[in-house]
């Protein structure tokens, strides 16, 4: 077989979400011809608050979006535990929960991704409603079918897909192998702001279950998410009937707080999130001409924190290495994958040892959780706490160093 490759300059994109328009921006920057193709038959709304920290940022500095993203910012200003009857037991800065310092920010999920698709529309084809049916590789590139749109050719094949990647799958095998739940599902949705929440969180915590509900900046709506520890449950991850089921049949004995209240919205709710906390372990992202990128390569789950800013530093890594190494995607795909992992690694092992604090699962547990809550302002070691997770975030923030990879257009 040859080993000439020939450079690239078509790329395929599963997935319009984060990882995928974020990709798309860098290459058409670098002077290659993306095209994205995305499931949905138009960008999917939706989602949780998405922290953007170190990296992350510099990254959205790059691209342009910073100013647009701060535009958007949540403004979140507080967090607050409380208990069955709605009293507040402890109430923080929402900056202190978020370990946040200054220049970093926080936008929901479905805003970062309406600003990356509209950065993007004008110079990238976007192909909605659709998706990658079978993909062929020979020696010069990959020949892919739709399942609606006609068959075209690509040099390379990106998967930005989530967690649930479909073209891991066509390449790389059956999820089970490489999908690793965490003991725990989350669920979020857009609902009424029953408790007229004003850029605040609240959460409350039964027996393996925690729930909470926020408004952000400018919204009319709150979003209402709900957690659970459960080892896995079988089901069709894009059936959302069932996820609802699931949901309801899980909390319809909680009548503690507003729980009810806040899960009766989840059956009219047309931006339903349910998944399972898991992370996504591989020993290779990539194979041939097609290579992951985001959640779809090694998704770090909620528990991390850290899977928006991944998916964005990922994306500005691939795109500069595909540059860099003018076309040849074996040495670009190798050198993407070296800089990431690291990094990749260590929050999966931060998400590992977090997950086991997002529920607690003895109620004695719960009470002295709440009692260092009620009695964590008056300590006089509060400060030296909120130094110390601002401290973790951060690191956790800076895992993966930006490379300069200039922005001139080199693709030939
Ligand atoms: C609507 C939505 C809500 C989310 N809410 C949360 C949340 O509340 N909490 C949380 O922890 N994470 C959430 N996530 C995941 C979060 O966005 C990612 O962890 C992170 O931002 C990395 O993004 P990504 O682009 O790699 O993957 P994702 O954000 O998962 O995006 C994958 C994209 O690929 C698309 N896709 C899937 N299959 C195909 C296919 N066969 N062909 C083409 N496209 C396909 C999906 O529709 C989606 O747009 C959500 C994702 C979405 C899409």
């Amino acid at each position: 077989m040859s080993t000439k490759t020939s450079p690239v300059r078509t790329v395929l994109i599963s997935g319009a979400s984060i990882a995928g328009p974020a990709l798309a921006h860098w290459l058409h920057r670098y002077g290659f011809t993306p095209t994205v193709v995305e499931r949905a038959p138009e960008l999917r709304s939706g989602g949780y608050k998405v922290d953007l920290r170190g990296e992350a940022v510099e990254v959205c500095e790059r691209m342009g979006i910073m100013d647009e993203v701060r535009a958007h910012s949540t403004d979140m200003q507080l967090g607050a535990y409380v208990d069955a009857d709605n009293r507040v037991v402890g109430e923080m800065p929402a900056a202190f929960f978020g370990g946040r310092v200054d220049g970093d920010d926080e936008i929901m999920r479905g805003d970062l991704a309406r600003i990356l698709y509209e950065r993007t529309r004008d110079d990238v084809e976007y192909l909605f409603g659709d998706s990658i049916a079978s993909l062929t590789e020979d020696s010069d590139g990959v020949l892919v079918t739709f399942e609606n749109a006609p068959p075209r050719r690509f040099d390379l094949v990106v998967g930005a897909d989530g967690m649930h990647s479909h073209t891991r799958r066509l390449v790389f095998g059956d999820e089970e192998r490489f999908r690793r739940h965490l003991g725990a599902y989350i669920s979020i949705f857009t609902a009424p702001n029953d408790l007229e929440l004003d850029r605040r969180e609240v959460y409350h915590v039964v027996v393996d279950k925690m729930v909470c509900a926020y408004s952000s900046q400018g919204q009319q709506t709150a979003r209402n998410m709900f957690v659970f520890a459960s080892p896995e449950i079988p089901y069709d991850h894009r059936d959302t009937a069932a996820q609802k089921r699931i949901l309801h049949n899980t909390f319809a004995q909680n009548e503690s707080w507003e729980i009810p209240r806040l899960l009766s919205h989840a059956a009219s709710a047309d931006d339903f999130y349910f998944d399972s906390i898991s992370l996504i372990e591989m020993d290779r992202w990539s194979k041939g001409r097609v290579v992951l990128l985001g959640d779809a390569a090694h998704c770090v789950s909620p528990a991390a924190g850290q899977g928006t800013g991944l998916a964005l530093i990922g994306a500005y890594t691939l795109a500069g290495e595909l540059a860099a190494s003018r076309g040849d995607f074996r040495q670009a795909l190798d050198a993407y994958e070296r800089h990431m992992r690291p990094g990749v690694e260590h929050t999966q092992d931060f998400a590992r040892k977090f997950v086991t604090q997002m529920t607690v699962d003895r109620q004695w547990k719960i009470r002295l959780r709440l009692l260092m809550l009620r009695t964590l302002p008056k300590m006089p070691w509060r400060n030296l706490i909120a130094k110390k997770i601002t401290e973790d975030v951060q690191k956790a923030a800076h895992v993966v160093p930006l490379k300069g990879y200039g922005a001139g257009r080199v693709a030939a």
